[in-house]
């Protein structure tokens, strides 16, 4: 939803509005691929998110800011796991994966990869591309949301944490209280990099709810 638009008119908007964004240009001093750094910047300055030897999934990764973020702030300890659509170019530490998360392969790689152990912190930062029809799009955005809060309440240790990019408007209310079930806390996020004019928002989820994470066991401990 926070994709580009075209070369159109509003493409020459967004164009003057992409130069003229200060934090494209502080990303481009700081040596992050994209401005969406300084939005988990801004949530772990006040949550403390981020720690060494943590293992991270970062859902919807790339063109990497978050996994550089990430890195970053776990001093190369621990590990990232990453997973997009579009191709990333490697980061040292990170692990990933170009396909769809909603295809049930990305899920059979993650599993594989995790099958040492759970998950400290579930990012998810996934965005479809838009088609212009409101509430499709606001639809498919939820489908990812619902996906991703799935992985998360299967995945993550007692004391673990979800991020979510989410949308106001329908579906919301319902997404929120879903979220307030599966997690002990839950708050609401509107980082300073996040565009005032975008009814983009971040949910963050704080311990899984002890009845739903220990519910369901992942293939490999059933085994
Ligand atoms: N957090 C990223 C960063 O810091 O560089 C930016 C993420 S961008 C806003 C949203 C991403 O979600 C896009 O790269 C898009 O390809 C990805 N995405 C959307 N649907 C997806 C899906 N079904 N599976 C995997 N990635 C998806």
């Amino acid at each position: 939803m926070a994709q580009k638009p075209k070369r159109t008119k509003s493409g020459s908007a967004w164009m003057h509005e992409h130069v003229t964004d200060p934090f494209v240009k502080k990303a481009q001093q700081d040596g992050y691929r994209s401005r969406a750094a300084y939005k988990l910047l801004e949530i772990d300055k006040r949550d403390h998110l981020l720690r060494p030897g943590m293992t991270v999934v970062d859902l919807g990764a790339a063109p990497g800011s978050w996994c550089q973020v990430a890195v970053q702030k776990m001093k190369r300890q621990g590990r990232v796991l990453a997973i997009d659509l579009l191709p990333m170019a490697a980061i040292p530490g990170v692990d990933s994966l170009e396909g769809d998360f909603t295809e049930p392969m990305a899920l059979a790689w993650l599993e594989e990869k995790l099958k040492s152990g759970r998950v400290d912190l579930v990012l998810s930062d996934m965005a479809p591309n838009i088609s212009g029809v409101m509430l499709s799009d606001q639809a498919r955005q939820y489908e990812l949301c619902e996906l991703a809060l799935d992985f998360a309440v299967n995945w993550l240790k007692p004391d673990g944490c979800f991020l979510v990019k989410v949308f106001q408007g329908v579906g919301f209310e319902d997404f929120r209280a879903r979220m307030q079930r599966a997690f002990e806390q839950v708050l609401i996020r509107k980082p300073d990099a996040s565009r005032d004019r975008s009814t983009e928002v971040y949910l963050l989820g704080r311990r899984p709810v002890a009845s739903q994470a220990s519910a369901v066991t992942s293939p490999h401990e059933q085994a």
